[in-house]
């Protein structure tokens, strides 16, 4: 019973030559699982994040989420699915600058049919659960890029979304701070979240349960 499945994934990009940046994957994430994807630059990581996330299709191989097979939905049905069941954590943050924090939250639940009040209510909540709450009615350009990375964090998980990927989420922030995501990610795993984060910190990933390594568009060890 797995969230997300992945087998035999290939990824060449359309480029003149052709650039292979997936060469046959195949792994699956387990419900409550925290799985770090460690690898140099260019090992493919961001595509396999993407893949998994239906942001890109592969060339070939199945991409299962939540037991359905990616391939036989539309781009429509598919936008659904990703609203439904991913949420998404970058590096750089992406939060809409002239809207307050609570209207960023609230707007992770925007494609799921949510009624607004419902969506601020359950923002709420999710800026509870990032320690956040008091920053609800402040634009992100007054709040800390630690805080930002928690905004995109509430946003991603307030629609408590089968999956969480996440690239390089303390990829912007000073070791300290990024040390305190890192918490807030295991305390949301603790909670019940299914979470894959991409990192090049070989000292984070260390401490996380589960790392895939890749390399050249492969998956060279998976360790638990
Ligand atoms: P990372 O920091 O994970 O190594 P990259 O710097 O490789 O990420 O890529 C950043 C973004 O640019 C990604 O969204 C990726 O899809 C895109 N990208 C990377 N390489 C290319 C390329 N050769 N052509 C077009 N887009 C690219
Ligand atoms: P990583 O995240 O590990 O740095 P990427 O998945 O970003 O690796 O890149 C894997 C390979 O695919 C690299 O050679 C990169 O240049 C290439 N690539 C990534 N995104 C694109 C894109 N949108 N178009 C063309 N090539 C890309």
């Amino acid at each position: 019973d797995s969230v997300l499945e992945l087998d035999g994934v290939t990824k060449v990009y359309d480029e003149q030559p052709p650039v292979p940046a997936l060469r046959g994957v195949s792994f699956c994430v387990r419900p409550g699982a925290l799985v770090a994807i460690v690898g140099p630059s260019g090992s493919g990581k961001s595509t396999l994040l993407h893949v998994m996330g239906t942001l890109e299709r592969p060339s070939s191989g199945v991409v299962r989420i939540a037991g359905v097979d990616a391939a036989r939905l539309s781009d429509r049905e598919l936008s659904l699915l990703r609203a439904r069941e991913i949420g998404f954590v970058f590096q750089q943050f992406f939060l809409a600058e002239h809207a307050t924090v609570r209207e960023n939250v609230a707007d992770g639940l925007l494609y799921a049919g949510v009624p607004a009040a419902e969506r601020y209510r359950r923002a709420d909540e999710a800026l509870e659960r990032v320690g956040l709450a008091e920053r609800a009615s402040f634009k992100p350009t007054r709040i800390s890029g630690g805080e930002r990375q928690r905004v995109a964090i509430a946003r991603a998980v307030v629609g408590r979304p089968a999956i969480v990927l996440a690239d390089e989420p303390t990829g912007n922030l000073d070791s300290t701070t990024g040390a305190s995501i890192m918490e807030l990610i295991r305390e949301l795993n603790a909670a019940g979240a299914t979470i894959v984060m991409i990192t090049h910190d070989a000292g984070l990933a260390d401490r996380l349960p589960r790392q895939v390594r890749m390399l050249d568009g492969r998956v060279i060890s998976d360790c638990g």
